[in-house]
C-alpha cells in the first residue's frame, strides 16, 4: 500500500493540510502536513471528510491570509483609480484616448502603448491618475459583485448635443450605489448644437447637482475629439482624490484585483492586476481567485517589463496556473503550497456551486430552445 503525506492528500481533496491535522488529532493522532500517513488512517479522512460534508468557510481560509490593517504611520498618497461611464457613443473611448495622451512620459524610452485593461498617465507635476480602460457600467458592477471595488472615481460622460439616455441615468445609479464620487465631463463641446447648461439642468432631475448648479459634483465640459479641457479634467481629478485622501502601506505583500486575464497563445495565463496595497514583486508567490502562481515577469502599460509594482499600479503578470476572472483578488503568500492550497478549495468551492447550480442553467437551456 502506498503512503501519502497529509498535504497530498489534503490537495487530492481539495481540503486545507490544516483541517486534516485538525481532523487526525481529534481521531489522537498528532501529525504535521509533511508527515506520511498509511493507506488505512488516509482511508478513515476522506470517509471523514465525505461522509460529513463539513466545508470550511471562506473565512477560514481567508485567515490563512494576511488580511490586517495597516499601521497609519505605514500609509503613503497613492493615485485615484478612476473609471469613465456614460451611454454609448458619448465618447468614453475618445475621452480615454485623449488622457492617455496627456501622459508626459509618453513615448518616453520607446514605449509602445499596450492595452492592457487599465494605464496610468503621469501629469505634470509628476502625480499620477491611473484609469480602467474598460468603461461602461458592466465593468464597473461585474468588479464589484466579485469584491473588488477598485474605482476610487467615476467620470460620467455625457455628449453635449445628446443629454442625457438610458446608460448615463444607469451609470449615476450604479455610481450612487457604491458611493463612488463622480465628476461629469460634459463632451463634444467643439460640436455647434451643443448645449451643456442643458445638460446640467437635467442631470438635476437625477440628483446630480453640479457645481454650477450650486451643488458639489464637479463637472468640466470638454471635447475628446479637439483635446479641450483635458487638463481641467485631470485637476478635478486630483482635487477629488485630494479630498479622498488615498492612501496605501506600499511595504508589505501585495494585495489587488484582476481588472482583466486571458490565455495568451505564446506566453500562457495572464492578467493584468492592479495593485491596491503593498508592492508586487518578481517571483512572489499568489493566490488569484481559484488560481495560483508566482510572478514570472510583470509588463506595464508602455510594454515595459518591470520588477516591482505598488500601489494603483496596473501591471499584466505572467506565471499563473490558469486564467483568473475579471475582479478576482490576488494576494501574495509565503508558500507555493499555501497559494496551491487555498487555489484548489476555492476550486473545490466552485466546482461545488456549478454542480448545484447545474439543473437550473439546464432549464433554461431548454427553456431556450422551445
Ligand atoms: P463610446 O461609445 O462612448 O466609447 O464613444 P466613442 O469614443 O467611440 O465616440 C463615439 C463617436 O463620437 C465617434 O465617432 C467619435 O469620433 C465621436 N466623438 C467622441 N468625442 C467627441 C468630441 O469631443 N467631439 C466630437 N465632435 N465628436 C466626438
Ligand atoms: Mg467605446
Amino acid at each position: 500500500p502506498e503512503a501519502i503525506t497529509v498535504q497530498e492528500l489534503a490537495n487530492r481533496m481539495a481540503e486545507k493540510g490544516a483541517d486534516l491535522v485538525k481532523a487526525m488529532f481529534k481521531m489522537g493522532m498528532a501529525v504535521t502536513v509533511n508527515q506520511t500517513i498509511d493507506q488505512d488512517t488516509a482511508e478513515l479522512l476522506v470517509t471523514d471528510f465525505g461522509h460529513n460534508v463539513r466545508r470550511v468557510s471562506d473565512a477560514d481560509v481567508e485567515l490563512e491570509l494576511d488580511t490586517t490593517e495597516d499601521n497609519e504611520a505605514d500609509l503613503k498618497p497613492r493615485a485615484p483609480v478612476v473609471t469613465i461611464m456614460g451611454h454609448v457613443d458619448h465618447g468614453k473611448t475618445s475621452l480615454l484616448d485623449a488622457l492617455r495622451g496627456t501622459d508626459v512620459t509618453a513615448g518616453e524610452a520607446g514605449g509602445i502603448t499596450q492595452h492592457i485593461g487599465a494605464y496610468q498617465v503621469t501629469l505634470k507635476d509628476k502625480s499620477q491618475i491611473t484609469f480602467l480602460d474598460t468603461p461602461g457600467h458592466e465593468a464597473f458592477s461585474d468588479m464589484r459583485a466579485r469584491g473588488a471595488n477598485v474605482t476610487d472615481i467615476v467620470v460620467l460622460v455625457v455628449a453635449a448635443d445628446d443629454g442625457l439616455m438610458p446608460q448615463t441615468i444607469e451609470a449615476i445609479h450604479h455610481t450612487k450605489a457604491a458611493g463612488v464620487p463622480m465628476i461629469v465631463a460634459i463632451n463634444k463641446c467643439d460640436k455647434p448644437e451643443a448645449n451643456p447648461q442643458k445638460i446640467r439642468e437635467r442631470l438635476l432631475e437625477h440628483e446630480v447637482i453640479v457645481e454650477e448648479m450650486s451643488g458639489d459634483v464637479q463637472d468640466v465640459e470638454v471635447s475628446a475629439l479637439k483635446k479641450t479641457g483635458l487638463d481641467d479634467l485631470t485637476d478635478k481629478i486630483q482635487l477629488q482624490a485630494e479630498l479622498l485622501e488615498l492612501k496605501a502601506n506600499p511595504g508589505r505583500a501585495a494585495e489587488g484585483a484582476v481588472v482583466e486575464a486571458k490565455l495568451d497563445k505564446g506566453r500562457g495565463p495572464v492578467a493584468t492586476i492592479l495593485v491596491r496595497r503593498g508592492t508586487l514583486k518578481v517571483g512572489d508567490i499568489f493566490v488569484v481567485g481559484a488560481e495560483s502562481g508566482k510572478v514570472r515577469a510583470m509588463i506595464d502599460d508602455k510594454g515595459k517589463q518591470v520588477k516591482k509594482a505598488g500601489p494603483s499600479t496596473p501591471v499584466e503578470v505572467l506565471g499563473l496556473s490558469g486564467v483568473p476572472m475579471a475582479g478576482d483578488q490576488l494576494q501574495v503568500v509565503d508558500t507555493e503550497t499555501k497559494a496551491r492550497e487555498i487555489a484548489e478549495y476555492r476550486q473545490s468551492v466552485m466546482q461545488q456551486k456549478r454542480t448545484t447550480q447545474a439543473p437550473a442553467s439546464l432549464e433554461s437551456m431548454f427553456s431556450a430552445l422551445k
